[in-house]
C-alpha cells in the first residue's frame, strides 16, 4: 500500500537521517520534497500545502533532543502530523447499531466495491459482535447485482431479503425494515444502486431511500485507487445525501495514499474501514497510525525516535531522583516542578509526574494550591538570586522582605513557600532512605 509516497519519503529521509545536524534550510528542503511526494501521491494541492505548513511550524519550534538527530525529529513530526490529519473522532470501527433494527445505508459508484463491502461488514458484525444481520440489494436496474448479494450472503451465512421482481428501491427498503423488525434482526443493510458516474437520478434515489430508512450510518464506499476522483465523489455524496463515514477499497493494490489524506482533509468525514482484497475477511478498521507508518514506510525510525525520547526522559528523571534521595531538593527543583505543573494544566496532571507527589497531595492541598498560587510562587522564586535558589536556608529577614516585595507579595507568602519547600525536601529524603524500590512504589508506580 502507498509504495509511491513511501519510497519517495524514504529517499528524502534517508538523506536527512544521515546528517548529524539540521539547519532551518535543511528542514525547508526536506519539507519541499515531502510536498512533492504528497502531490505525486495524488494529495490535492491545498491539502499538501496546509499539511506542510503545519509541519514546518512544528518542526521549527520543536526542541531537538540530544539523543536523536534533527532529521529523525522531522520524521517524527511528519509522522505525527499525518496521524493527526488522518484521525477522525472516536473509534472508526464502532458502527452505531444500538436500537435494533439499525439501518445502515451503503452508497457509492458502481464498481467501487459497495456490494462486496456490504457483505464484508455484515460478516464482521455477525462474527465479532454476534449481531443478526439482514442485507437487501436495492439495485433494481441490475438483477445481477441483487443476485451477487444473495450469493455472498449464502457464503458468509447472512440472510438477504428475498428478491421480489418489480419493486422499486423505496419499496424494497420499506420491506427490509418491516422484515428486520418482525424477525428480530439487529441490523439491516441497504445496498443501494450504483452507477458509473454520479447523476441526478442516482442521488434522488439514494435520498428517497435515506428518507424512508432513516439510517444510523450512511457509509460511502469509494475506490481508493481513484485518488482525487474519490475525493470528488465523496464531496458530492456528502453534500447531497450526507454520509457518516467512508470506506476506502482496494487499498491492497499499489494505491496512492494521497486519497486517504485528501479525503479526510477535504470532506472532513472519517475513514472508517479499508478494503484489502476480494475475500470476505479482507477488511480492516481504519488505523491512522498504521496508514501513516505505511505512507512513510519507516515505522522503525519513528519507533527509534520515540525510544530516544523515552530514554532521555528516563535519564533526566533518574538524575533528579538521585539528587532528591540525597536531600538535594532546592528552589530550582521546586520551580521546575511548578513550571511543569503549569504546563500540565495544574495539579491534576502534575500528580503522576513526580516521584512521591501522590503522597504529598494532601499537604499541597492544605497549602491552598491552585493555578494562581502556582504563578505567584514562581514569581517569588524568580526574585531570588541564584545562590538563594540553590540554598534557601541563606535567606535573612531583610532579603525575604525584598524578595516578597519584588514579586509584589507579602513575606507571609514567601514563608508559606519556604515551608512547602522544606516539607517536600524532607519527604523526598525520607523516600530516598526507603530505597529505590520503596520510592517506585510510593511515587512512580
Ligand atoms: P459494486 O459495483 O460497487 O457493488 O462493486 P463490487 O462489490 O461488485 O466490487 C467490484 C469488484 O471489486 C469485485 O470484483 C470485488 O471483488 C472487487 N473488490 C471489492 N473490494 C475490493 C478490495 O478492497 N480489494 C480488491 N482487490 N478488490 C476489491
Amino acid at each position: 500500500m502507498f509504495e509511491n509516497l513511501s519510497e519517495r519519503l524514504s529517499g528524502v529521509f534517508d538523506r536527512l537521517t544521515k546528517q548529524g545536524a539540521l539547519s532551518e534550510d535543511d528542514v525547508r528542503t526536506a519539507l519541499r520534497e515531502v510536498r512533492v511526494a504528497l502531490l505525486e501521491a495524488d494529495v490535492s494541492l491545498p491539502v499538501a500545502r496546509s499539511f506542510i505548513k503545519n509541519v514546518e511550524k512544528k518542526a521549527t519550534g520543536a526542541a531537538v533532543t540530544k539523543s536523536i538527530t534533527p532529521g529523525q525529529q522531522v520524521v517524527k513530526i511528519v509522522h505525527d502530523e499525518l496521524i493527526a490529519t488522518l484521525r477522525g473522532e472516536g473509534d472508526p470501527g464502532a458502527l452505531k447499531i444500538d436500537n435494533p433494527p439499525a439501518p445502515i445505508l451503503m452508497v457509492g459508484l458502481q464498481g467501487s466495491g459497495k456490494t462486496t463491502t456490504t457483505a464484508k461488514l455484515a460478516k464482521r458484525l455477525k462474527e465479532r459482535e454476534g449481531k443478526k444481520v439482514l442485507m437487501a440489494s436495492l439495485d433494481t436496474n441490475r438483477p445481477a447485482a441483487m443476485e451477487q448479494l444473495a450469493i455472498l450472503g449464502m457464503q458468509i451465512g447472512v440472510d438477504t431479503l428475498p428478491i421480489v421482481p418489480g419493486e422499486d428501491p423505496v419499496q424494497i427498503a420499506k420491506r427490509a425494515k418491516t422484515q428486520a423488525s418482525l424477525a428480530g434482526y439487529d441490523v439491516y443493510m441497504l445496498d443501494t444502486a450504483g452507477r458509473l458516474h454520479i447523476d441526478a437520478e442516482l442521488i434522488a434515489q439514494a435520498a428517497a431511500v435515506r428518507d424512508v430508512a432513516n439510517p444510523r450510518e450512511t457509509l460511502l464506499v469509494v475506490d481508493g485507487l481513484t485518488g482525487q476522483d474519490a475525493v470528488n465523489v465523496a464531496t458530492e455524496f456528502d453534500d447531497k445525501i450526507g454520509v457518516t463515514g467512508v470506506v476506502l477499497t482496494r487499498m491492497d493494490g499499489d494505491g496512492r495514499g494521497g486519497a486517504a489524506l485528501s479525503m479526510r482533509e477535504i470532506t472532513g468525514k472519517p475513514i472508517r474501514f479499508v478494503g484489502l482484497g476480494e475475500k470476505m475477511d479482507a477488511i480492516e478498521t481504519f488505523e491512522p497510525e498504521r496508514i501513516a507508518g505505511r505512507i512513510l514506510g519507516m515505522g522503525d525510525i519513528v519507533a527509534l525516535v520515540e525510544k530516544a525520547q523515552e530514554t532521555l526522559e528516563a535519564e533526566q528523571a533518574e538524575r533528579m531522583m538521585k539528587r532528591f534521595q540525597k536531600g538535594q531538593f532546592n528552589m530550582n527543583d521546586l520551580k521546575g516542578q511548578l513550571d511543569q505543573m503549569q504546563k500540565m494544566g495544574g495539579m491534576q496532571g502534575m500528580m503522576g509526574m513526580m516521584p512521591g507527589m501522590a503522597k504529598m497531595s494532601k499537604q499541597i492541598e492544605e497549602a491552598g494550591f491552585d493555578d494562581k498560587t502556582i504563578v505567584r510562587q514562581i514569581a517569588l522564586i524568580q526574585s531570588m538570586t541564584k545562590r538563594e535558589r540553590a540554598n534557601p536556608a541563606l535567606l535573612q529577614a531583610s532579603r525575604k522582605k525584598r524578595i516578597a516585595k519584588g514579586a509584589g507579595q507579602e513575606v507571609s507568602d514567601l514563608n508559606k513557600l519556604l515551608k512547602m519547600h522544606r516539607q517536600m525536601a524532607d519527604a523526598m529524603k525520607k523516600m530516598g532512605k526507603m530505597g529505590k524500590k520503596g520510592l517506585m512504589r510510593g511515587g512512580l508506580g
